[in-house]
């Protein structure tokens, strides 16, 4: 399987990235959304990614130019006709990435592959809008697609191995480091991420410790970028909440139901950094939280850390994807020091 020009749906964020993603590995892109303006929107996350890549000496002047000229653009499905992949990043409503399948699949030559980027959403019931099933998989990239490195590639029960392969070869060989998944809720990062994000807001909600000691506990302890509310925060709340509901939708596990002050803070407004609120106000600048009380922050790296990696260990036993992709997935896609297995190796609770 060769792939020489490869289809984006959809222009927004992700979209634009993924364009430029595949331009910079020197392949020829097709662009299409559903309007001129969404295009002209795509040309223009295109141009300042590029811009922002010159002005930060990662690429030249003639290299952005180069990258924009392997770029076609339009509002025509039928400009897909020949293209060996196209990656849709449509807005995440299954309705409408069935709909946008139906139609690649009428118009995509019949050996084409059909890619998803979608977040949370079942691949299996995306490709079901299709006839060639066996030919449709999740490319999953993260935000932002130019600059991550992580790319989940998800196979259904019907993605043909050869499919799933080849897609997961192209991925490397445009520079990212992919893993394969199955196709169950939340994939690797969402899933494994958001059930340690919701278990420690139920901490919070239960009175064992205070936002900064939770928050400081895993920066400190675990050495993880972020405490868990001060990253949801940056996530989104409402995002996040999303993401918990597939999740509770497959498991039916109470703890995986959004924690109470996710959804209270969400009524009041406060969705995160993006409306200024969320579990720390963002309205003066944002400092790391510390606290002093090491004996609580002990006991609450501990049972955050348990629970994550009773998580990971479940994810594998049910066919999620292997130790490596899953500690992979974490390293990349949330820049943890290490994966939950390499943990596993040293933590003694
Ligand atoms: P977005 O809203 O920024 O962009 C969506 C794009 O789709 C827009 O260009 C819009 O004009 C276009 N569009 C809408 N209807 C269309 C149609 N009928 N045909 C063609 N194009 C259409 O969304 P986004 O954040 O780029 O997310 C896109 C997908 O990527 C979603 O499935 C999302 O879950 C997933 N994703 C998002 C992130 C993120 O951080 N934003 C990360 C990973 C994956």
């Amino acid at each position: 399987m060769t792939f020489e020009r490869i289809g984006v749906v959809g222009l927004g964020i992700m979209g634009a990235g993924i364009v430029e993603v595949f331009a910079k590995a020197g392949l020829q892109v097709i662009g299409v959304a559903e309007s001129e303006s969404a295009v002209e929107q795509g040309k223009k996350n295109l141009a300042t990614s590029l811009d922002r890549a010159v002005s930060r000496e990662k690429i030249t002047q003639v290299q952005a130019d180069e990258i924009s000229s392997r770029v076609t653009w339009g509002t025509d499905f039928e400009l897909f006709a020949e293209c060996d992949l196209v990656v849709e990043a449509a807005p995440e409503i299954i309705g409408l990435k069935q709909q946008i399948f139906s139609e690649l699949d009428r118009v995509v030559k019949p050996e084409g592959i059909l890619a998803s980027n979608t977040s949370s959403l079942s691949v299996t019931a995306i490709a079901q809008s299709t006839d060639r099933p066996e030919q449709v998989v999740g490319m999953h990239f993260f935000n932002p697609a130019p600059v991550q490195k992580f790319v989940e590639v998800i196979s259904t029960e019907k993605s043909h191995a050869d499919i799933v392969a080849a897609v997961t070869e192209l991925a490397r060989s445009i520079g990212k480091s992919p893993a394969t998944v199955g196709d169950k809720p939340g994939f690797i990062v969402n899933k494994l991420l958001l059930t340690y994000l919701n278990h420690a807001v139920r901490l919070l909600d239960e009175g064992v410790a205070s936002r900064e000691t939770i928050d400081s506990a895993m920066r400190e302890i675990a050495k993880f970028p972020m405490g868990p509310l001060e990253l949801l925060d940056l996530i989104g709340l409402d995002t996040s909440v999303e993401v918990l509901h597939t999740i509770f939708a497959d498991t039916q596990d109470p703890l995986d139901a959004p924690a109470s002050s996710l959804t209270t803070l969400i009524a009041d407004g406060h969705k995160g950094r993006k409306t200024g609120a969320g579990f720390y106000d963002y309205s003066n600048k944002h400092e790391a939280p510390t606290s002093a009380d090491d004996d609580l922050k002990i006991q609450v790296h501990e049972t955050l850390m348990k629970a994550y990696l009773h998580t990971a260990r479940q994810m594998n036993d049910s066919g999620y994807a292997s130790k490596s992709d899953i500690d992979m997935g974490m390293k990349l896609g949330c820049g943890l020091p290490e994966g939950p297995f390499e943990t596993m190796s040293h933590f003694v609770a």
